[in-house]
């Protein structure tokens, strides 16, 4: 039906900007590549129920559904899939798919977002930024880079303090979880890693030398950035200056999926997500990866949870790049190992009680021959220990640490998704570590925290 006021669908002049408040709410996206998975982590960020609709999905998207994040169905669209629906993405790689959601999404008068034709789309979404609980969308007239690089500027600004952002009123009061969703603050601008001044960034650093992005063929290079530990704003300033400078960004299913939302859209995400005793892609296939777009002249950068050196395979990725003679990058984050206990209220030391800390990997049970931790000399000190990928084995580690001398009353935290929204702490001792993380359900990833610093931390438990 037309109104007469004309049929301009592609100017900016007929969008009207409104904020979705999504929580609790079925919101259904079709199509489950990495646009989808961008597209899903915002939504789950501003807590929407997703029913994910595709019958192949990214790992990490497989990983959200196994953890019941969001609902999926491993099917094809079908017609009266968007039943009950408040908001709707077409994100499919086949233009019909996404027509004939997109037409059943009118016909119930639903908004649709399109991946592949905007003109034909009753929705957009703008490049979004936050800022202290700014939220800014906009929108470029249908050039997506723009509205990107304009977001970039305001957020810098605010970031700065050249532009104020006073407070009038109490901000409306709404549950955390809801109002100040992951995905705080954006930072950052092409070129900012090297404009910032920040040639201190490693010795190996290749900056851009101006706003534009690269050349292919010139500028290869991989930046390896710690993600931080799982909260979108405990990556660093630098991680995320190195986001912004990126072409493609090879990311682990630990990093906060609203990172990679807020990349502007030409920026290629490639999921290599490793799920535990799931499909896996190997490190060779992620080193060769990584060469090959460095080759190509791309910026990678290799987006990985924590920091990129404890438990994170960082360093065989920087030996791929010197092997290849592609110049790199290492820009540290904050690890789980300390973070987790940290933002949990747990000090990993504590003067006059824990001069020494031990970060354990914890994938291999006591006595596997492939293990090369002494569990025995652990058990012995006295200083905190931290247990990364340690769920699955932790009724072992816990008796073999008793056996070998330590008090079965030390107490233990189990700290499920530290940082996120999603974070459960549970108590217990050496004796009863395995049954209470049983008994809660507790799932990877968590981090096992034991020793006297838990207990005065968190004096309750008995
Ligand atoms: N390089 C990462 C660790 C990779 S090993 C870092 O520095 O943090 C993966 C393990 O890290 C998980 O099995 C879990 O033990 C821990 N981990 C990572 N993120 C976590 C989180 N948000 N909450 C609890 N544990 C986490």
């Amino acid at each position: 039906m037309r109104t007469g006021k004309g049929d301009d669908r592609r100017t900016d002049a007929t969008v009207y900007p409104v904020g979705l408040r999504l929580a609790g709410r079925l919101v259904v996206v079709v199509g489950g590549g990495t646009v989808g998975q961008r597209r899903i982590g915002g939504l789950l960020a501003a807590n929407a129920d997703v029913l994910l609709i595709s019958p192949h999905v990214t790992a990490s998207l497989e990983a959200m559904a196994a953890a019941e994040r969001l609902q999926w169905l491993p099917r094809d669209y079908q017609n009266g899939d968007l039943d009950r629906a408040w908001y709707v993405h077409a994100c499919t790689d086949d233009p019909n798919v996404n027509a004939a959601v997109a037409a059943e999404a009118t016909e119930r008068r639903i908004f649709c977002v399109r991946s592949d034709d905007a003109a034909s789309a009753s929705a957009w979404t703008p490049a979004v930024g936050r800022h202290d609980q700014v939220t800014l969308a906009v929108f470029g007239g249908g050039d997506p880079r723009r509205a990107a690089a304009v977001r970039d500027g305001i957020l810098e600004r605010l970031r700065d303090g050249s532009i104020d952002a006073p407070r009038f009123r109490v901000p409306l009061s709404v549950p955390a979880s809801e109002g100040l969703a992951p995905g705080e603050e954006w930072s950052g601008s092409p070129g900012a890693l090297r404009s910032s001044g920040q040639s201190s960034a490693g010795a190996n650093a290749v900056g851009h030398t101006d706003e534009s992005p690269p050349d292919t063929g010139s500028a290869g290079q991989v930046i390896l950035v710690g993600a931080g530990p799982g909260d979108v704003d405990l990556i660093t300033v630098r991680g995320r200056r190195a986001l912004a400078t990126a072409d493609v960004v090879l990311a682990d299913r630990l990093v906060p999926q609203a990172l990679l939302d807020e990349l502007p859209p030409q920026v290629e995400v490639i999921d290599v997500a490793k799920i535990p005793h799931g499909r896996a892609v190997t490190q060779e296939d992620i080193n060769s990866l990584l060469v090959a777009r460095a080759r190509a002249g791309q910026v990678v950068v290799r987006l990985k949870g924590g920091d990129p050196f404890v438990f994170g395979r960082g360093y065989e990725e920087v030996a791929a790049c010197l092997a290849a003679g592609i110049p790199y990058t290492v820009v540290p984050g904050i690890t789980s190992a300390i973070a987790v206990p940290a933002a949990a209220g747990i000090p990993v030391t504590h003067r006059g009680l824990a001069q020494e800390v031990s970060l354990v990997a914890g994938h291999l049970p006591p006595g596997d021959p492939r293990s090369q931790v002494d569990w025995a000399a652990l058990a012995r000190g006295g200083g905190t220990l931290v247990l990364l990928m340690a769920v699955e084995h932790l009724g072992a580690i816990a008796s073999a640490l008793v056996e070998y001398g330590r008090d079965p009353s030390t107490r233990v935290a189990i700290v499920e998704n530290g940082t996120t929204e999603h974070e459960r702490v549970v108590d217990a001792t050496l004796a009863s570590a395995a049954s209470a993380a049983a008994e809660s359900g507790i799932r990877p990833p968590a981090v096992v925290v034991i020793g006297d610093v838990v207990a005065m931390a968190r004096p309750g438990h008995r």
